[in-house]
């Protein structure tokens, strides 16, 4: 059985806040923020937690894990340099098998949205993703620990699993998985579409690529935009499709 304990840090990136998974009755991923009252609420729906597994190191999947692990015994599970070493029990590498009440689940690595992130599979099918893949809208690659070219192939590693759910770190569980994978893929290939049709009239900087391809922007937003252009235009400059022009970006010749 997977339940879900959604963490009281809602905002713009965390949609109604991080969701940490529980699976069956010892298996805890993304612990999440370390909020007091979120952890009460993990270790009363799971004591008898003896693994945590983490996806990446980001403030809002993996520092509760350290009070959980304090207060109920279990080991840590985490990515390299995630968490102290003095906590975690043990370091991901990829196609790490981690076995659970009869489940086994596979540790795949997907760089993108940082380098370090894992993604879960479980021999079941479900598929837990972290800030990889969420539940609704699209998450935020942030360079230069973003890299966007990663971030498409770690997508294209997670669609040729065929998941049967996806499990992500914010908003609802996916039962469309693969189709949702592919609405993934294909957003951020016509983003590059736009980018591209954008510069045929000439070079442009990224903050007026921005206004041609985000116009109504909420202004608190516009620097995460512009991150993603930037994340987007070094993809498609390692690809020669477009080069630097001064400090604007410009089609390739
Ligand atoms: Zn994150």
């Amino acid at each position: 059985m997977i339940r879900s304990v959604l963490a009281p840090n809602p905002g713009p990136f965390t949609l109604d806040g991080t969701r940490s998974w529980l699976v069956g009755e010892t298996l805890m991923i993304d612990p999440g923020p370390a909020i007091d009252a979120h952890v009460e609420a993990l270790i009363a729906a799971q004591p008898r937690v003896a693994t945590i597994l983490v996806t990446h190191r980001h403030a809002d999947h993996a520092p509760a894990a350290v009070e959980v692990a304090r207060r109920s015994g279990a080991r840590i599970v985490a990515p390299a340099e995630v968490l102290d070493d003095a906590v975690v029990s043990e370091r991901l590498v990829d196609g790490a098998r981690i076995e659970s009440e009869g489940l086994v689940i596979e540790a795949i690595a997907t760089p993108g949205h940082t380098a370090e992130h894992f993604c879960f599979f479980s021999s079941e099918g479900d598929l837990f993703t972290g800030d990889t893949i969420l539940g609704e809208g699209t998450t935020a690659i942030f360079p230069p620990d973003g890299v966007m070219a990663d971030y498409m192939a770690s997508l294209r590693r997670l669609r040729a699993r065929y998941p049967r759910a996806i499990y992500p770190g914010h908003g609802p569980v996916r039962h469309d998985a693969v189709e949702w994978i592919d609405y993934y893929i294909t957003h951020r290939e016509e983003r590059e579409a736009q980018i591209l049709a954008a510069l045929a009239d000439g070079p442009l900087g990224v903050a007026e690529l921005r206004v041609r391809i985000y116009p109504e922007l909420h202004p608190a937003l516009r620097s995460a935009a512009e991150m993603q252009l930037v994340a987007h235009a070094r993809h498609m400059a390692d690809r020669g499709l477009i080069v630097p022009d001064g400090a604007r970006l410009a089609l390739a010749t």
